[in-house]
């Protein structure tokens, strides 16, 4: 006899897990299906989520939307599996030139209650801020991985996740009936959604999609030692030409948390390289990121781990979220880029909303716009 469904879900990482999530929350009947060992560049990422970025420092795409959703979103689910994993943490940019901190002086009419111009050094010592900075509010990280576990562990309880390798060799779709829906060996599904981030480049279904990963390489450095920078480094996400965020330790019991988790480890990073998609670390972003990391901080550190992730991301930087035009049971969830930590929360319940009840997506990430 087979297993039904309502969604079965291919990849399980922050795209698969928070669609899994809201899907289970609705009370639909949801498998996901994944193989950890495969790239997932969930688990590699900086976790970082900040609303207003670039030279200009302007507000991210969505961001009205986006941010006042993940801000619930995190928090709520930190309380419900009471673990943390969340850290609200300013973002603070040192000025590159002086011309950009002139411009920042005369236009203080920019600055408002989501971005500080403290107008003197912000942080003590060791670090490259000589020009002041400014502090950007409604920012924070998440740690995936932790958080990527928490929800595995929820899929599980709810026999909701399975391990293995999806072949689509072994899919039947089957289009006679009413109720079109999807058979994968023992399991018969409604619907089938493809969250398998940048592997989804060569998805037979969606080949014509305007993928285009991105390779990104991430350092774990130790600063092995308690002192006032890495205390200070502890309450910023720190951002001048590279960021570096600390790595913070999770803690459960959140009703009784007594004090501020501390950590000497903090990562590092990134680059982009859109030729080189192998899985392989390269000296080569090892020494781009030591060297700009260098140009703002000097302190010394060891470096733990060095790891790499492929983003899934898209010629027109916007996700990719829809269902195909000649099969509706079979749709996509991706596209999240260098953004998946804001973006998906807020674009899983749209895509819930639509496969429930119609309403349209947002024409920007619609596939068949
Ligand atoms: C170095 C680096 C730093 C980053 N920093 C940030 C950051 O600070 N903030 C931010 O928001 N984003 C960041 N990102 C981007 C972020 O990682 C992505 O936006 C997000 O993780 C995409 O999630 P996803 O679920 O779509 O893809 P993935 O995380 O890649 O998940 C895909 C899943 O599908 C599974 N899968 C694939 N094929 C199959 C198959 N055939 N069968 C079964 N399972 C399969 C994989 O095992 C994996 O679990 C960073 C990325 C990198 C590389």
């Amino acid at each position: 006899m087979k297993n039904k469904f309502d969604y079965l879900i291919i990849g399980q990482g922050l795209a698969g897990s928070i669609l899994a999530y809201t899907l289970l929350e609705k009370g639909k009947r949801v498998l996901v299906l994944d193989e950890p060992k495969l790239q997932n560049c969930s688990k590699v990422a900086a976790g970082i989520c900040n609303p207003i970025t670039g030279r200009n420092l302007v507000r991210t795409w969505k961001s009205n939307q986006l941010f006042p959703f993940l801000n619930d979103f995190y928090p709520k689910l930190e309380k419900q599996f009471d673990c943390e994993f969340f850290f609200k943490t300013p973002v603070y940019r040192p000025f590159q030139t002086l011309e950009q901190q002139q411009d920042w002086s005369a236009h203080e009419d920019k600055i408002n209650e989501e971005v500080i111009y403290p107008k003197k050094r912000f942080l003590t010592e060791n670090v490259d801020d000589k020009l002041g900075g400014l502090l950007i509010k409604n920012g924070g990280h998440l740690r995936t991985d932790i958080f990527l576990e928490t929800i595995k562990k929820y899929l599980i309880e709810k026999n909701a996740y399975q391990e293995e390798l999806f072949d689509f060799e072994k899919l039947t779709l089957n289009n006679e009936s009413e109720n079109k829906n999807v058979i994968y060996q023992d399991i018969i599904a409604n619907h089938i959604i493809f969250c398998r981030g940048a592997a989804d480049k060569t998805n037979p279904f969606f080949e014509k999609l305007p993928f285009a990963p991105a390779k990104g390489e991430i350092l774990h450095i130790d600063f092995d030692k308690d002192e006032k920078t890495v205390r200070e480094l502890n309450q910023i996400i720190l951002n001048k030409g590279c960021w570096l965020v600390p790595f913070k330790e999770s803690k459960s019991n959140l009703n009784n948390k007594v004090e501020e988790s501390f950590t000497t480890i903090f990562r590092t990073g990134s680059n982009y390289d859109h030729k080189d998609l192998s899985l392989e670390p390269t000296q080569k972003a090892k020494e781009e990121i030591e060297t700009k990391l260098k140009a703002v901080l000097n302190l010394d550190y060891q470096i733990r781990k060095h790891e790499v992730g492929i983003r899934p991301a898209t010629r027109t930087r916007k996700p990719l979220i829809g269902t195909h035009k000649d099969y509706p049971q079979i749709s996509i969830f991706n596209g999240f880029g260098a953004k998946g930590v804001s973006m998906i929360p807020y674009f899983a319940w749209q895509f819930v909303e639509y496969l429930s009840t119609g309403k349209e997506l947002d024409k920007e990430v619609r596939i068949d716009k």
